[in-house]
């Protein structure tokens, strides 16, 4: 009978180690993150069509790996779709002069983390300046980046925390049109229901000049994502605006549209999501809309 309990008393010792050190490397990676970086550029395709979607998902932050790799086809199809040339890699090395001016948008989907050197960085920035487009998803606008530029820039808010309390819910968005000659929002549902993982902002990208083009109703949600002994302020949410996909032109025409919706790999095969993707790529590589 001792021998028994002595045997059950280890293995839960050992079970409890496990979910320790794997609890400790999903922390690690997401508050302080990798350092992975890469110095040698890919090779581009030699033919590139008149508009270009680079494709970047590196994650020296936490690793979105379903969302990320059911992203990739999805945004396959709609180049296919669109005559796009879609360029996939997480080569941080591709962040160059020379190989960012050959896209028209460069879109992070889920990328995560310091996952950029500084000379790439200011590669990234030069593009943008110039007047390059951007299009961020989900984690691409957390708090991993540590990156006061793109934060002010790009993302125009401060991630704090995401729905724990169940993770993925089921919420209500609404679209914000402006005007019937935004072309933007035209056309897009004005209002649908999709499940995710609710990210909160501590503050709102309205104040920092951006446009919301859709708002979550949190009212049937639940925004509390405290973690037991861990984190205890994070029972909070956005209140009655809450933005969830957002814009800005920059100077030079160049363009940002950012998305915190994206967690599940589901969310890559919802049209109505989809669609609202696609509009942001469009609009930051200017095939549609303007910048008044
Ligand atoms: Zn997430």
């Amino acid at each position: 009978m001792k021998q028994v309990l002595k045997y059950l008393l280890f293995g839960f010792l050992g079970l409890l180690l496990i979910a320790v050190l794997f609890i400790g490397s999903v922390f690690y990676r997401a508050k302080v993150g990798l350092s992975i970086y890469e110095s040698d550029p890919p090779m581009l395709p030699a033919e590139m069509k008149d508009f270009s979607v680079l494709l970047f998902s590196k994650t020296n932050g936490f690793p979105h790996t379903e969302a990320i790799e059911a992203a990739i086809p999805a945004f396959e199809k709609m180049a296919e779709k669109n005559d796009w040339t879609l360029y996939t890699t997480n080569n941080g090395a591709v962040f160059n002069p020379a190989q960012l001016a050959k896209f028209d948008v460069v879109l992070w989907s889920n990328a995560t983390g310091r996952n950029l050197t500084d000379e790439q960085r200011e590669a990234f920035k030069t593009y943008i300046e110039n007047g390059g487009g951007f299009v961020g998803i989900h984690g691409a606008g957390d708090a991993s980046h540590h990156w006061d530029w793109y934060y002010e820039n790009l993302i125009g808010a401060h991630f704090s925390h995401h729905s724990l309390n169940p993770q993925i819910q089921e919420g209500t968005i609404n679209l914000e049109c402006d005007s019937i000659n935004n072309y933007l929002c035209l056309g897009l549902p004005t209002s649908t229901k999709r499940a995710d993982e609710w990210y909160v902002f501590t503050d709102n990208p309205r104040n920092n000049g951006f446009t919301v083009l859709y708002t979550l109703d949190e009212s049937n949600l639940t925004m509390n994502g405290n973690i037991p002994i861990l984190i205890n302020d994070k029972d909070f949410g956005m209140g009655a605006d809450h933005p969830i996909v957002w814009y800005k032109c920059l100077p030079n025409d160049a363009r940002t549209f950012y998305s915190a919706m994206g967690h599940t790999g589901a969310s890559f095969s919802e049209t109505n999501y989809l669609d609202i993707l696609e509009r942001g790529i469009k609009w930051a590589g200017k095939t549609i809309g303007d910048c008044q």
